[in-house]
């Protein structure tokens, strides 16, 4: 099974697409007509996210599983500390490596219910995404990612700490990162800068969301943790009862952003899908970074 690292290097620039597990079998359908729509594109991995509850990270396994199994395309699947202890996340790993899957994004979570509530420890469990990176090296040849937040992980007191913590993922065995949303590319490029200041060149991938609706820009807000900049807003406000020219101006701004982005040399891109294929592939397709499409066609 080829590593993230490897792909990288190989394809260079390309793009990654995240995905969550199904809720159910309607959303598994529209899923599984997502996977099979961008594996014709040949991205560079897919994941999949971890979830919070037992039956989410079942299906977060499964699906993880099914993509290594039955498709062409490099699986990375989402690990969570939160609310394990250290022997449920040594089995989670072991159901990963018995599946073949050798990328793992290695991640703290959020606590259930109030994601900006008190973090609490698992008894047994852990503190930081960095000790789960040693963790997942400990127990094998495993690629590792990790997160990292252009505008600073929302419990962290400032920039320069909440850097240092990141390289200290990195020097702790992680090969890669993977950007938070936001808004501008200056945003991701200081962050790079920040890293580059610490003497660290990991491969660091921007986070990417399509702008399609205004519930979209929303959830980026949300999941971005900034405010949207006065110079997109003032683009995609007037339009928000206008949902075709909505996404026409908002798949602009988004491609814009994208092309600033390669120009700086990004070794890919991720794309949050929500788990669909149309605006990926569109946005990937305006950019030229496959050359021929193959596979169903564009369906939302
Ligand atoms: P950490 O790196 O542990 O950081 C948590 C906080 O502790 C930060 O404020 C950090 O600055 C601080 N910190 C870190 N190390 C130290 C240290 N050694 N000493 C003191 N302070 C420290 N969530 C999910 O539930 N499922 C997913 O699948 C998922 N996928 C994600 C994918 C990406 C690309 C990103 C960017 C986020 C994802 N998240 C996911 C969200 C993530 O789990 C949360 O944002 C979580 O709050 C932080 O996780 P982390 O791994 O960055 O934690």
């Amino acid at each position: 099974m080829t590593s993230v690292v490897e792909r990288l290097r190989r394809d260079h620039p390309v793009f990654s697409v995240e995905f969550m597990p199904p809720r159910d079998d309607e959303d598994e359908r529209r899923l599984w007509h997502a996977i099979r729509s961008l594996e014709g594109l040949d991205p560079a991995f897919v994941s999949v996210t971890y979830g919070a509850g037992g039956s989410s990270r079942d299906r977060t396994i499964r699906t993880t599983g099914r993509v290594a199994r039955e498709t062409t395309l490099v699986p990375m699947a989402h690990l969570c500390a939160v609310d394990h202890s250290i022997a449920e996340l040594r089995n989670v790993i072991g159901w990963y490596a018995a599946l073949g899957i050798r990328n793992i994004l290695a991640l703290r979570g959020d606590p259930p219910g109030d994601p900006m509530g008190d973090w609490v420890r698992h008894p047994e469990g852990l503190n930081y995404a960095e000790e789960l990176v040693r963790l997942v090296r400990s127990l094998g040849d495993f690629c590792v990612g990790v997160a990292a937040f252009p505008y600073g992980h929302p419990r962290s007191t400032d920039l320069e700490t909440d850097t240092d913590h990141l390289v200290g993922k990195l020097r702790a065995g992680a090969d890669f990162a993977i950007a938070q949303l936001f808004f501008q590319p200056e945003d991701f490029l200081r962050l790079r800068d920040r890293l580059a200041a610490r003497g660290c060149d990991s491969p660091l991938l921007p986070g990417i969301m399509p702008l399609t609706t205004p519930r979209v820009l929303h959830k980026s807000v949300e999941l971005s943790g900034s405010p949207v900049p006065p110079a997109i807003a003032s683009r995609l406000d007037p339009l928000a009862d206008d949902a075709p020219a909505f996404r026409a101006e908002g798949m602009d701004i988004v491609t814009e952003l994208c092309h600033r982005l390669l120009a700086e040399g990004v070794p890919a891109l991720h794309f949050y899908t929500f788990n669909r294929s149309k605006a990926t592939m569109e946005v990937v397709d305006r950019l030229g970074l496959v050359a021929s499409r193959t596979g169903p066609p564009l369906r939302n």
